[in-house]
């Protein structure tokens, strides 16, 4: 039997007009991410640089992310590792649209902290929601009233979002999720409470789903320990191709083909013919514009999707010129700092470290002569001071700090005592009150000490408590300088030995016992040193400072002293470190194994690194914490210490540095060239958008 239309009296749909088969069939159309938003989503002034309705079209590289992403693709991990102001943020953003409105089922949200799941979901996702018809009718608004929505947990028809924190373990055991979107994987903790990383652990969650989807998103970090680089190379590692205008050449946007002036290199030999970025839009248009711009994967057997996305990509309008680049390449050449960001920010590499030891010569041959041991320099405000007890001795070291973690280091001394004894600590607690000058004249002392309390704590914490007041934790005393009164604060501090340690400062503990198992004096707790990640830091920043051509941008410094003026000229010696100085920082290298450091022979004396540790330690401590100084702090230091820099509007040429973005700890860990890092070039000194602006860290 044929079906005859002509028979039925029924009036005949119209081919163009397809409302009647939405209408009458249940079965949801195949609709992939970018479909959905380019269909649904709204972008507000609030959440956007560009406001109006989502168009792929403007970013084409994001459309087979997203076609990753959605039901139909088989995949079951999708991996994006880019740059800022690339629109993975609102790929992952479309993708929990399409999870709520399209094809609905449990969901996990993962961001670093609590605190930035709270931020994400009160202002991305509201926003969201509120800009997109099909989302607004599916989500009531959090109220305290109505249990099934909070801030961090959204009821939708057929599923639920759950938004968690990645340090957060019962967050992440919260539910299982069909899909889990991790954002800023970078930035998560290494292993959190000892039970793995927290993406690993989210992952975990979708494990007994078939149809599962794991999205992992982030700038990378630090190439030893970044999970989003890891996911890339496991995946396919695909990289965008973009026709050259002139000879049609396909090929991906590399840093290497910028010029100075911020045009473009074609990479095709036959052709090296000039790029201007005003090309860019039709070079991006892939094929469903009718463009030949296409993703290709340079590892095609990869377990899954991976794709890797530079700051040369971005639309005109929503990010970086190419002359801006430029300019920042420029300015980062000679800035260990600035690399750093360079890369992990605009290039959207890790950052790895070639070298995990440091060369007793080569730090001795930094050495600055002309500038004396004892005497502050010009630029530097903030004096603390690390010491470390042995037997019969105690090593002291005194650092200078500025602008952007700056430091210099003004004095190493070792004093003789027995720190098992109170009255070994006579010659310390003298030196302890010595005053520093700076070039100027000015008396100085140092604000923070941080003293190893390791193996002598209770003798160490009563000495510390003879010195002042106590005052949560931390020993707070008076000292009369030049006619003022100033304050000094002294920690008790012990070095940890764990190789998962975040941060370099950890509060005391509850009850404290020492290494013969005896409880410490209750009152002066014993505040934690993360020995390993202000190893890594610290030797980061050497390591750095090997390639920093101008003085000024090193991170750390050290006096040279003078010449002596004839062979009875002993006092010269004292104007430089002391023998053995040197090989005691480079006593110990990183063991990439286990992530520990040892020492590269057993008989050398590693207090100064020791000592070195402690002392920027205290310089992060919470009665200094010079990562967090605001300019304007670091200005009124200025005008006390060099006024006349400040006469001048801040600086001559000898100034040792500019305002300077304060350097992440997470960022300067390990530091050297990465695989792709930039030439040097002979560019346009950066325009207004620069590394201090916040455009520099914002996010499209
Ligand atoms: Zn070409």
């Amino acid at each position: 039997m044929t079906f005859d239309a002509a028979t039925l009296s029924v009036p005949l749909a119209d081919p163009a007009d397809d409302s009647a088969w939405r209408n009458g069939w249940s079965m949801p159309a195949p609709l992939s991410v970018d479909g959905w938003a380019d269909r649904h989503r709204f972008l507000t002034r609030e959440g956007a640089a560009e406001p109006g309705p989502w168009r792929t079209d403007r970013v084409p590289f994001t459309r087979e992310i997203m076609q990753c992403l959605s039901d139909e693709h088989p995949c079951k991990k999708v991996a994006l590792c880019k740059s800022t102001q690339t629109a993975g943020t609102e790929v992952l953003n479309n993708f929990v649209g399409y999870g709520i409105d399209h094809s609905p089922g449990p969901m996990m949200v993962v961001m670093p902290t609590e605190k930035l799941a709270q931020r994400w979901s009160k202002q991305r996702l509201k926003t969201m929601i509120q800009s997109c018809l099909v989302l607004h009718g599916k989500i009531q608004p959090a109220t305290a009233r109505d249990g099934g929505n909070t801030t961090l947990m959204k009821e939708f028809p057929g599923g639920l979002l759950v938004i968690a924190g990645a340090n957060s373990a019962s967050d992440l055991r919260s539910m299982p999720a069909r899909r889990v979107l991790c954002d800023e994987v970078d930035e998560y903790l290494l292993d959190l409470e000892g039970q793995g990383a927290p993406d690993e652990l989210a992952e975990r969650r979708a494990s007994t789903f078939t149809r599962r989807k794991v999205f992992k998103v982030s700038s990378p970090k630090l190439k030893a320990t970044s999970v989003i680089w890891r996911e890339f190379l496991a995946g396919d590692q695909r990289h965008y191709h973009v026709p050259c205008p002139h000879c049609g050449t396909l090929q991906p946007l590399d840093i290497d083909q910028l010029l100075p002036n911020g045009t473009y290199l074609c990479a095709d030999g036959g052709c090296g013919r000039i790029i201007e970025e005003h090309h860019k839009p039709d070079m991006l248009a892939d094929a469903a514009m009718g463009g030949t711009a296409r993703w290709v994967a340079a590892k095609p057997d990869g377990e899954f999707p991976s794709f890797h996305i530079n700051a040369l990509y971005a639309p005109l309008g929503l990010g970086y010129t190419w002359a801006e680049i430029a300019a920042m390449r420029d300015a980062a050449q000679n800035d260990p700092g600035k690399l750093v960001i360079f890369t992990n920010t605009i290039l959207g590499l890790p950052f790895e470290g070639e070298r995990q030891q440091q060369n007793a010569h080569e730090l001795e041959a930094r050495a600055e002569q002309g500038l004396h041991r004892g005497i502050v320099p010009r630029g530097f405000y903030v004096l603390t001071v690390g010491i470390d007890c042995q037997q019969d001795r105690f090593a002291c070291h005194v650092i200078a700090w500025g602008r952007g973690e700056r430091g210099f280091v003004v004095d190493y001394e070792e004093i003789d005592g027995d720190p098992s004894q109170q009255d070994g600590y006579t010659k310390l607690e003298a030196w302890l009150k010595r005053h520093y000058v700076s070039h100027r004249g000015q008396v100085m002392i140092p604000q923070a000490v941080a003293m190893d309390a390791g193996n002598w704590g209770e003798e160490v914490v009563k000495f510390l408590r003879r010195q002042g007041t106590l005052m949560h934790h931390q020993v707070h005393r008076v000292l009369q300088v030049d006619g003022t009164l100033q304050q000094q604060v002294l920690f008790a501090v012990r070095g940890r030995s764990t190789t998962t340690d975040t941060r370099v400062v950890y509060r005391p503990a509850k009850t404290e016992a020492n290494n013969r198992g005896k409880t410490l004096a209750r009152a002066v707790g014993v505040w934690g040193v993360g020995t390993a990640p202000a190893k890594d830091i610290l030797f980061g920043r050497m390591s750095a400072d090997a390639r920093a051509e101008d003085i000024a941008h090193r991170m750390l410094r050290w006096p040279g002293g003078r010449e002596p003026t004839g062979p009875e000229d002993h006092a010269a010696e004292a104007t430089r470190m002391p023998a053995g100085y040197f090989p005691g920082i480079a006593s110990e290298y990183k063991d990439l194994a286990t992530g520990r450091y040892l020492k590269h022979n057993r008989s050398t004396r590693n207090e100064a690194l020791d000592t070195l540790v402690y002392a920027y330690w205290a310089a992060l401590s919470p009665a200094v914490r010079i990562d967090l100084k605001r300019e304007h702090e670091w200005a009124a230091l200025e005008a006390r210490y060099d006024p006349e820099a400040d006469l001048f509007g801040g600086g001559d040429a000898d100034a040792p540095s500019p305002p300077m973005p304060a350097v992440s700890r997470e960022t300067s860990v390990v530091v050297t060239v990465p695989p792709s890092a930039p030439k040097p070039g002979r560019g346009t000194p950066p325009a207004g958008r620069g590394f201090g602006s916040d455009g520099w860290s914002g996010r499209l």
